[in-house]
This record gives structure tokens, C-alpha cells and sequence, in this order.
């Protein structure tokens, strides 16, 4: 089969070619999960309180509930005995509290009806009558209902990765199940005669596949649920038949390498065999200028090139945008930080320069690129915190400049 032809591709702004993927990517569907499943799962309601928390006024310590009036002249020299009306464990609920007595009350219980105080055990002594030393303030270690979250308030906004304190959060409101979002179901193909797997014998002009697994481990941290289909032979019957048959079980493909001129690069005939429409197939941007994404059916293609870093550059900036899209997240964060070394290379394009973002001990953020700055690096991928975004069109950058960095992971 006659290749289309590739040659002539005009570039989409990075920004624009965001946008298109924003457009073509559908609302993600929910699924209600047991809250035990929860973890990790990308939240797909507001978490509201549904009640003040703490629901009752409580007691933050083991003492006694008293009336902070009958101890209005307790001291040192002249302490008050009260005799101990009856003891209330956390969980009960006793008759209120009498005038000139105490309750004996343990952390968590409910503060008993006509109470204003609690003193806490260490500071007196105890038998059945209580004799203390002091005058409480009125309110004296109490733990308010709602002084913790009031009814109605907004805790945890949809689109959270749900972490262990949401977690604890859901549980506080009752949730024995949350509504999650359904984690996309992605294929990922590697393409190229010259790939091997790891573990398998590699020959003269070999190499290890190695762009796979650095996608199927990026979309799995953006909540994704990844799939592999294996290394595809250059070819472009193999490469069509296999991209058709994971489309009927895929929200989205991704496939890196095969999306660029070369003799034997056949994702774009695929897409056009697929009848595919091709949301871009250039962008002005470094590394990465093919990366082509195309839809059909509402599945999206990835094609994103086989070189490491662009790969690495297009799976963040692409499948990240359709998964946040589908989730209703905001964007990853972008910080200004000082460049740490000279960047002399001009930039005729936007480029994405793997970085690592630290702060140094006068608390300034500062950025080194995480290694050498090619598109087929692979060395700079393993410490990348962060993507430094080089606005196109403008020349070398200087250390000490300020620079734009997408933040990927943690500091
Ligand atoms: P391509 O985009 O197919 O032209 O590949 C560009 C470069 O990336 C070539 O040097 C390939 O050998 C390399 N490459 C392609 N796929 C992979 C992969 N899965 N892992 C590592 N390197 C790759
Ligand atoms: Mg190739």
C-alpha cells in the first residue's frame, strides 16, 4: 500500500493541540466502590459534610464534667470536693449533670446536659468524690459540635485522588461506598522491528523496549488502567490489525514510535484505514513534534514518537490532558523557579525540558534540566520532577532567569 504522505505536516501551537484533546475526550463515567476499594481512586462527587463534626459537644480528655460556677472559689489552699454523680464512658449518654457534683467522663464522651467544664484527671484527686484545685474557665476543654467541620461545608472538591485522609474523611460522614470516577481503559503498543523485550536476548541493533512500560507506569499514576498489547513489527497490516482489535476494549490507544516519516512509520495510513479523524498530526513543540492524536468512535489514538523523551513529554502533556479532562481536574501545577545553569539553545518552539525543581536553603525554587537535553535521553527521565516549559520563539535562557515549570511529581 502507497504511504499517505507525511512529508507535509503544518504545526499546531502546543496550547491549541491541548485544546483539541480537551474537545475530542467525552465526560468520564462513575462507579460506586466499596470505601475499602477507594483508595487511589480519583473522586467523582463533592465530599460535603453532612454533619457537624464533632456531632456533640464533647470531652477531648479523661477527667470530670463540672459546672464551672460550683467552682468559683476552688485553689490550691481551698480546693472543692464534688461528689461524682455517676461515670460515662465514650459512646453513653447519662441524666444531666446536678448542682455541686461531677461526672466522671472519659475522651470522646458526650459532654452530659448542664455541664460547662471539664478538669481534667491529672489535675485532681479522685475517688467517688472529685477534689479540685482550681477554678476551670467556663468552656475549659470542651470540643465544640462543628468546631472541626460545620454541616454544608465543602470538604474535598470532585476530581480528588483520593488518599488516605479522604479516606479517613469519607468514612467520618458515613460513606460505605464512594462514587469514583471509571478509570479509562488504555492500550499501550510499543512499534519497531529493532525492540526487545526486557528479559528477552538482544541482538546487534537492538534495543531493550523500554518506552512501554514508562507509559503504562505514567498512566497508572494519572489513575488510568493500562493495558499491554506488545511490541508491533513495522508493518503496516500487523500494526492496523492489531490497533482495530484493541479498539474494541479501549477508551484510548496509545502507541509510540511508527507516527513519523520514516519508510516504515505506518500510524498515520493506519489512522486513515481506520477512518480515523486526525485531531493533529505536528506541534510546535520540542520534543515530540509528531506526536499525532486522532479519534474514532470516541476512543482517542495516541501516536506519540518512539523517542524516549518525547514520548515521556507527549504521555504527560496528551493522555495527561485526556484523563484530566475525563476526571474534571485542574491542570498540573505551574510554578516559576530560577533556572539553575545556563540554557543556551534557542527555542524555536515551545520546549519541554525535563527538570528537576528543588528548594535550596535560602528557600528559593530553583530548576536544573535532569539531564542532557536530546529527545531520544533517556538518562533524564529517572529524576524529572518537572517539565520546564520554554515559551517558543525565544532564545537561550540564562542561570538565574525565571522559567515556567509544570510540576509532574514531588518536590
Ligand atoms: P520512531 O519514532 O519509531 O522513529 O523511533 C524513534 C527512536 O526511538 C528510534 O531511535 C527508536 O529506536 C526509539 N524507540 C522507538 N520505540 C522505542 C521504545 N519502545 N523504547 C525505546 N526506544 C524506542
Ligand atoms: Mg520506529
Amino acid at each position: 500500500m502507497e504511504k499517505v504522505s507525511t512529508l507535509f505536516r503544518k504545526p499546531l501551537a502546543v496550547d491549541e493541540a491541548v485544546i483539541r484533546v480537551q474537545e475530542a475526550t467525552g465526560k468520564g463515567r462513575t462507579e460506586t466502590v466499596p470505601l475499602y476499594r477507594a483508595n487511589g481512586r480519583i473522586l467523582a462527587m463533592d465530599l460535603i459534610a453532612t454533619h457537624d463534626v464533632p456531632a456533640f459537644n464533647k470531652s477531648p480528655y479523661d477527667g470530670f464534667a463540672v459546672r464551672s460556677a460550683d467552682l468559683l472559689r476552688a485553689s490550691r489552699d481551698e480546693p472543692v470536693t464534688l461528689p461524682v454523680q455517676y461515670v460515662q464512658g465514650a459512646g453513653h449518654v447519662g441524666e444531666p449533670l446536678r448542682e455541686g457534683q461531677a461526672i466522671r467522663i472519659m475522651t470522646g464522651a458526650k459532654i452530659p446536659a448542664g455541664a460547662d467544664a471539664v478538669v481534667m484527671l491529672e489535675l485532681v484527686q479522685a475517688d467517688e468524690r472529685v477534689v479540685t484545685f482550681k477554678r476551670p474557665a467556663r468552656d475549659a476543654n470542651i470540643s465544640y459540635r462543628g468546631e472541626d467541620m460545620a454541616t454544608g461545608t465543602n470538604i474535598v472538591d470532585r476530581g480528588t485522588r483520593i488518599n488516605p485522609g479522604v479516606i479517613a474523611l469519607l468514612a467520618t460522614f458515613g460513606y460505605e461506598q464512594v462514587d469514583v470516577y471509571v478509570k479509562p481503559h488504555i492500550t499501550v503498543f510499543a512499534t519497531g522491528d529493532e525492540l526487545v523485550e526486557p528479559g528477552q536476548k538482544k541482538a546487534d541493533g537492538q534495543i531493550y523496549n523500554s518506552n512501554a512500560y514508562m507509559i503504562l507506569a505514567q498512566i497508572e499514576a494519572l489513575g488510568g488502567a493500562a493495558t499491554y498489547g506488545g511490541i508491533l513489527p513495522d508493518t503496516f497490516a500487523s500494526t492496523k490489525q492489531a490497533i482495530a482489535e484493541a479498539l474494541q476494549t479501549s477508551d484510548a490507544i496509545v502507541t509510540t514510535g511508527g507516527v513519523s516519516v520514516g519508510d516504515f512509520d505506518y500510524l498515520p495510513d493506519v489512522y486513515d484505514a481506520l477512518g480515523a479523524t486526525v485531531l493533529f498530526n505536528k506541534v510546535g513543540m520540542r520534543p515530540g513534534s509528531v506526536t499525532t492524536v486522532a479519534h474514532v468512535e470516541n476512543r482517542l489514538l495516541f501516536g506519540l514518537s518512539g523517542n524516549p523523551s518525547a514520548c515521556f513529554v507527549g504521555t504527560e502533556l496528551f493522555v495527561g490532558t485526556y484523563m484530566k479532562t475525563l476526571f474534571g481536574q485542574a491542570e498540573r501545577p505551574v510554578i516559576l523557579a530560577e533556572l539553575g545553569v545556563d540554557f543556551p539553545k534557542p527555542n524555536p518552539f515551545d520546549r519541554f525540558v525535563r527538570g528537576h525543581v528543588t528548594i535550596d536553603a535560602t528557600g528559593q525554587t530553583v530548576v536544573h534540566p535532569s539531564g542532557k537535553d536530546k529527545s531520544g535521553i533517556v538518562s533524564s527521565l529517572a529524576t524529572c520532577n518537572a517539565l520546564i516549559h520554554l515559551p517558543g520563539g525565544t532564545r537561550g535562557f540564562q542561570k538565574g532567569d525565571s522559567v515556567r515549570c509544570r510540576i509532574i511529581d514531588q518536590l
